[in-house]
């Protein structure tokens, strides 16, 4: 299993089976916990993959990278809560990249049944990047732009979650 697999799990078990299991997991957390003090942005994406209460501290910290980002780059988007909200719509789009009225599965399920095809996603099963009309921002910056910026936000998330595993790993040995 891979190291984002094990961690999930161990993160999850409550109920630790064997003697031998325990060990694994406990030195999985351990180091996870090290990993985590230097890499605090990967370990909450990584946290709230699996458990979604965790959204806000992710997207306060996510904010505070996105903000530093937005200024030495000088993006067009420039005030704080345009800023925010656009963290918001990035953090969401990272979590759910999927259709979410068919959960990616491009058809419309009624009980056991797939019924039709999704007429959010068109079957495709997935949704669209956010885009500066999401935000209100579109008379301001136009989409070539703030596609670019939305790429960046989502490599600087995907980036900081497996600089949090690769410490993990290195921390177990
Ligand atoms: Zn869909």
């Amino acid at each position: 299993m891979s190291i984002d697999l094990r961690l999930h799990a161990a993160q999850r078990s409550k109920n630790l089976q064997s003697i031998a299991h325990q060990t694994t997991q406990i030195d999985l957390i351990a180091a996870s916990g090290i990993a985590s003090r230097s890499n605090r942005m990967g370990a909450a994406a990584f946290r709230t993959l699996e458990d979604q209460r965790f959204a806000p501290e992710l997207i306060r910290l996510v904010s505070s990278a996105v903000i530093g980002k937005a200024r030495s780059q000088r993006w067009r988007i420039k005030r704080r809560d345009e800023l925010l909200a656009f963290t918001a719509a990035v953090g969401a789009f990272w979590l759910k990249p999927y259709c979410t009225h068919c959960e990616g599965r491009g058809v419309a399920v009624v009980g056991q049944l797939a019924r039709d095809i999704c007429p959010h996603c068109h079957g495709t099963g997935t949704r669209p990047l956010p885009t500066a009309k999401d935000i209100g921002l579109q008379d301001r910056v136009d989409d070539v732009r703030f596609q670019r910026y939305v790429r960046e936000a989502l490599l600087c998330l995907d980036g900081q979650i497996n600089g949090y595993l690769s410490k993990t790993k290195a921390v177990l040995g």
